[in-house]
């Protein structure tokens, strides 16, 4: 059943674009695709909980082995591959139907074939229906280095089908809680609150409440990318926890946290540390800790940490500038600011607590 009710966000950069929001948004897909050619690319879990659907978009279906291992550039040739033996021209929608390392490779894809061919993004977890399908951030790992070849390209638009998140594997759904816990750390104090107020419903996945946190989630990145499309100031904002949170997730080849686990250590790290420098009340990073302790995420790391070790990787960080370490500093719950002077002893001292 097609939901009428359809939630729209634009988001204003160069040209804007729209992100449609709702349940079972089939009807309104191809209504948008039309008859142009579609090229769906998508990932093996993906092709088999929702190969109808898809078969039902496009007959011309890319599908590559699901996890963060393919985000490289042997599955891009092989999507140009595929692209240029379907004869897919810049006119062409490709069509990323899959979570973000399915956006962020077909997204990539999209941005350089034929210098730009046109990009829907169809997120179908969690994380990637909140954070990576809007903001045009696209690209894939390489030699070792996550994301380091890529590209900013915007997609003509998103569909955030919340339908599709019934399927999700439990531990993806419930580490992508961290970010919009982070959204409502940096900017959006009703936004914390509302998820202290439904934390079972949502483990529940109830869909309704599952909408409000997707779509409020989503216009606070698309105001902030609206603003900063490039990340030269304010889209630093969205890297809350992330500083800390990359360097857990290097120091651990990857495999031990997911992504939103990690960043869910970096923001009670990055809270301790707005506490340290008396920014933040002890009472906000408690609020904080209990409320991503309610959606299982884990606040601290679970082995013996080197705080020296730990910073060094963090200044290796790529969002840095000059070899400075930029930290997001919460002021209280749904206010933050950016900050590079902070002395690196009280950084150590926050990692090494751990608490
Ligand atoms: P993912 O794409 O690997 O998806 C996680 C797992 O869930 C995969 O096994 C996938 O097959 C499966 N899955 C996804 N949706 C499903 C569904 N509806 N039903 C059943 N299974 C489903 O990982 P992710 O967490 O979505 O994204 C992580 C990637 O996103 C990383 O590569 C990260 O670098 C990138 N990222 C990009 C941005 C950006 O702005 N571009 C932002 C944040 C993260």
């Amino acid at each position: 059943m097609q939901t009428t009710d359809i939630g729209q966000i634009v988001v204003n950069v160069n040209p804007p674009y729209t992100v449609f929001i709702g349940e079972n948004l089939k009807d309104k897909m191809v209504e948008f695709l039309g008859n142009r050619r579609a090229f769906v690319i998508t990932d093996s879990n993906l092709f088999s909980f929702y190969k109808d659907f898809l078969k039902n978009l496009s007959q011309h279906i890319f599908v590559f082995e699901a996890g963060e291992e393919s985000k490289n550039i042997n599955t891009l040739m092989r999507i140009y591959d595929f692209l240029i033996d379907k004869s897919a021209d810049r006119h062409s929608l490709i069509l990323a139907f899959g979570g973000g390392v399915v956006g962020d490779t077909a997204g990539f894809a999209a941005a350089t074939y034929m210098r730009g061919a046109k990009l829907i993004q169809l997120p179908t977890s969690l994380l990637a229906m909140v954070d990576s399908s809007v903001g045009g951030k696209t690209g894939i790992n390489y030699g070792g280095y996550k994301n380091i070849i890529g590209s900013f390209y915007q997609p003509e638009a998103v569909f955030v089908d919340v339908a599709f998140l019934k399927t999700l594997p439990e531990r993806e759904y419930l580490s992508a809680f961290a970010e919009v816990v982070k959204y409502g750390m940096i900017r959006d104090k009703k936004l914390f609150e509302f998820l202290e107020n439904s934390v079972d419903a949502l483990k529940n996945r109830d869909l309704e409440s599952l909408r409000f946190v997707v779509e409020r989630s989503i216009k606070n990145k698309a105001e902030i990318v609206a603003e900063d499309e490039k990340e030269k100031n304010i889209r630093a904002l969205l890297n809350f926890g992330h500083t800390f949170a990359h360097a857990i997730e290097s120091i651990t080849n990857y495999k031990r946290y997911l992504h939103g686990e990690a960043v869910s250590i970096g923001m009670v790290m990055a809270s301790r540390l707005a506490e340290k420098l008396g920014y933040m009340r002890s009472e906000d990073t408690k609020r904080l800790k209990n409320l991503l302790l309610s959606f299982g995420l884990p606040i601290k790391v679970d082995f013996s940490i080197n705080p020296e070790q730990i910073y060094e990787i963090m200044l290796k960080d790529k969002k840095n500038r000059d070899g400075v370490l930029r930290f997001v500093l919460t002021m209280g719950i749904g206010n933050s600011i950016i900050t590079d002077s902070i002395e690196r002893e009280v950084v150590e001292e926050v990692i090494g607590a751990n608490e």
